[in-house]
């Protein structure tokens, strides 16, 4: 809709409560935020859980005893959900990098990683029943092993989604444009939202835009980033979903030309937040959901 900026509850609202909580999600909706991002990965039992790294975080993840994680060693994939429930997830690290980048984030205790079913069941309440989920299927080409195969994850995943019969209040998610090929053989009524980050000379995560890259499926070689939204397009994509660094007022015209709807991440300063209203981007995904609401 012309005019209007819908906001997205990053990981719920991770600037102040534990990311990918229910907690979280559930407190994102109380203050405003109809829609809220989370990420999702399978458990070796092939639970969808809602966790952001294919690995638990050492920064946030105590184990039965309180203590932090050693290392990142851990794959979600090798654990059942049952033992998964065992660490807690409701704080970070004090002195670690993340925590100075979330001072303000709440240190809870009790907060198990939830099943996607967990939060589906939170948008079905009644009071809830206006909410939407921006659903990140987690994959990476890069690291055979690391991420279930596409097709598994994506089934697993749509399947929840629509045993809460929620396919009309979600949209799915992915740098990896793979998921998304398998998501619309499966569920082509669901929208899909193609993550972009184009590589830079200090990338702050693992770009997926570039020559040859193994992240865009079947889309043809992506020449000029400005090329992304007709690829997005050609390829059945009803969202585009760039880093806002990489995103102008002309590409996101040249997007809206082609029907598309721009979400752009992660935009937390204020400067970054003005600029994409400015830009006139249709979604701002954000760490800090007051900051939105009050441009
Ligand atoms: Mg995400």
């Amino acid at each position: 809709m012309p005019g209007i900026v819908r906001l997205h509850g990053h990981r719920g609202a991770r600037g102040i409560w534990p990311e990918n909580t229910v907690m979280g999600f559930q407190n994102a909706f109380d203050l405003g935020v109809q829609i809220v991002e989370l990420d999702v990965l399978l458990t070796k039992d092939n639970v969808p859980v809602v966790t952001h790294n294919p690995t638990l975080m050492p920064d946030t993840t105590r184990d039965e005893r309180g203590k932090w994680l050693s290392n990142d060693a851990l794959k979600i994939s090798d654990f059942t959900y049952q033992n998964l429930r065992r660490f807690d997830v409701g704080g970070i690290r004090s002195g670690s990098d993340y925590a100075a980048r979330y001072p303000e984030q709440a240190f809870l205790f009790g907060y198990k990683i939830p099943t996607l079913a967990d939060v589906a069941a939170l948008c079905c309440q009644p009071t809830y029943q206006n909410t939407w989920l921006n659903v990140e299927i987690k994959s990476t080409p890069l690291n055979e092993g690391l991420t279930p195969p596409p097709a598994e994850l994506a089934r697993h995943t749509i399947d929840v989604i629509q045993s809460f019969d929620l396919q009309s209040r979600v949209i799915v998610q992915s740098f990896d444009w793979r998921v998304l090929r398998e998501v619309e053989l499966i569920a082509p009524d669901i929208p899909r939202s193609h993550l972009t980050y184009l590589d830079s000379a200090a990338p702050v995560m693992q770009p997926n835009i570039y020559e040859n890259s193994p992240w865009i499926a079947d889309a043809v070689g992506i020449a000029d980033p400005a090329d992304l939204p007709a690829i997005i397009a050609d390829m059945g994509g009803s969202v585009w979903s760039p880093f806002h660094e990489n995103v102008t007022p002309t590409d996101v015209a040249a997007a809206h030309e082609l029907n598309l709807i721009v979400n752009a991440w992660t935009v937390n300063a204020p400067d970054d937040i003005e600029r994409m209203i400015d830009a006139g981007v249709d979604g701002i995904i954000t760490d800090y959901p007051a900051r939105v609401q009050r441009c």
